[in-house]
């Protein structure tokens, strides 16, 4: 394995005093400040040539470095080798006895993937692997409080599909900009399930596109299986288990095929213990699916569902429990539906395909894939003015690096505010 000196993290006890030292006593750069939810650590990055110093502070008294700090005072913590492959370097070292903290990676700054080797497989010191995040994807486990509901993005890993279908009659000159292809003309595209949580339970909206795929459908649609759903849990410090139910906006592959997984050849509900909450009429079209849409519904993602009786149908636009209701937008699939999400007087909406990205603001720009984009165009054009008049948090799902965030018009111009 290849490895590299990635940075030295540093333990604390205040960032601030650390830094009149580091950034004016020693004129080092500092970087910008960031927080690491999952670690609950405030970290400031001070390059070193190709290294860098990383100050670490601890947000809470369960941190790491609190524990740390609290057992040997201050000091030098831990020491970061980047390598290309995380989970091939985690294999070789288990191959070879090693005793490793963490077995799988978890998300660390900036994106990365991260995990520890124990300090005494390694003569004293704590070692850091970590894999740099792909600069064309953000993803990291965020949880936002909304009023008495609990909001966590979560996520399955990046994808990639064809700028041309993605900006349907939209000419590539015009969306280029906004979301650069590769060279295969594809562009950069997140999976986004959004967790809601409440006195009623827990909800998962949509579970990306799972791990049924084929080797072919995986290299065609550039799925990245190192980042994933599981990880995006495990990251919130919840497994499968912790789900009471799954929501679906539509049973397009991309959204709920990871609503099953295959054990001992078969396919099985992947959340053992959710009920699966689907529209009857959007049910009715993806197991009666047509050639314009059938390469979208994988009956592997949902019949398992239904056979497990493990599937709560409703119909029509509804009040699923308290604080989350759906509403058909059609345009993208006959029964295509947004979640909205109100609460303390606010309201955010999960709006799936019907605005997959924040390069998707402008109402003319829909996806070539769309069944009826002029219901999509109608739908939208409403939907868009009352978000910028009533400042709804809209989370999309399938942009590479923004989660949620307000949408904002100026000087005739739309852009998002980014919040997550
Ligand atoms: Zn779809
Ligand atoms: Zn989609």
């Amino acid at each position: 394995m290849k490895a590299i000196l990635d940075h030295i993290g540093i333990a604390v006890a205040d960032i601030e005093k650390a830094l009149a030292f580091y950034k004016d006593a020693l004129g080092l750069e500092v970087e910008a400040p960031e927080e690491v939810a999952t670690e609950r650590v405030r970290a400031r990055m001070v390059p070193v040539g190709g290294p860098s110093l990383e100050l670490l502070e601890a947000t809470a008294p369960d941190s790491a470095i609190a524990s740390y700090i609290a057992q040997r005072g201050p000091g030098i913590h831990h020491v970061t080798l980047r390598v290309e492959d995380i989970r091939a370097a985690l294999a070789q070292l288990t191959s070879r006895g090693v005793r490793l903290v963490n077995t799988e990676p978890r998300t660390g700054a900036g994106g990365s993937l991260v995990a520890f080797i124990h300090p005494s497989a390694a003569h004293g010191v704590l070692i850091e692997l970590k894999q740099r995040a792909d600069p064309d994807f953000r993803f990291e486990v965020k949880r936002l409080a909304f009023g008495d509901l609990q909001l966590t993005t979560l996520h399955d890993g990046p994808f990639r599909l064809d700028g041309g279908a993605m900006f349907g009659v939209v000419p590539r000159p015009l969306w280029e900009k906004l979301a650069p292809p590769d060279e295969r003309n594809r562009i950069p595209l997140g999976m986004r399930p959004l967790l809601v949580e409440a006195s009623w339970g827990r909800m998962i909206i949509d579970c990306g596109a799972g791990d049924k795929m084929t080797a072919k459908s995986v290299e065609i649609y550039g799925l990245d299986r190192a980042r994933s759903l599981d990880q995006a849990l495990r990251d919130a410090r919840l497994t499968s288990e912790s789900i009471d139910f799954a929501l679906a906006t539509h049973l397009h592959f991309d959204h709920f095929g990871g609503a099953t997984m295959r054990v001992d050849g078969e396919l099985r509900p992947r959340f053992s213990r959710a009920r699966y909450l689907i529209r009857d009429a959007e049910w009715e079209d993806a197991t009666h699916p047509h050639e314009r849409n059938r390469a979208s519904y994988l009956q592997g993602d949902f019949v398992p569902l239904r056979d497990a009786g493990v599937v709560d149908f409703f119909s029509g636009d509804s009040v699923i429990k308290p604080g989350v209701r759906v509403e058909r937008t059609g345009g993208h699939t006959g029964q295509h539906q947004i979640v909205y999400l109100e609460s303390g007087g606010r309201t955010a909406v999960f709006v799936a395909d019907l605005i997959p990205t924040t390069a998707h603001l402008q109402d003319p720009w829909v996806m070539g894939y769309d069944l009826f984009p002029v219901d999509t165009i109608v739908f939208k054009k409403r939907f868009i003015r009352e978000a910028i008049e009533r400042e709804y948090l809209i989370f999309f799902e399938h942009d590479p690096k923004v989660a949620a965030g307000y949408i904002r018009e100026g000087n005739g111009k739309r852009f998002v505010e980014q919040v997550l």
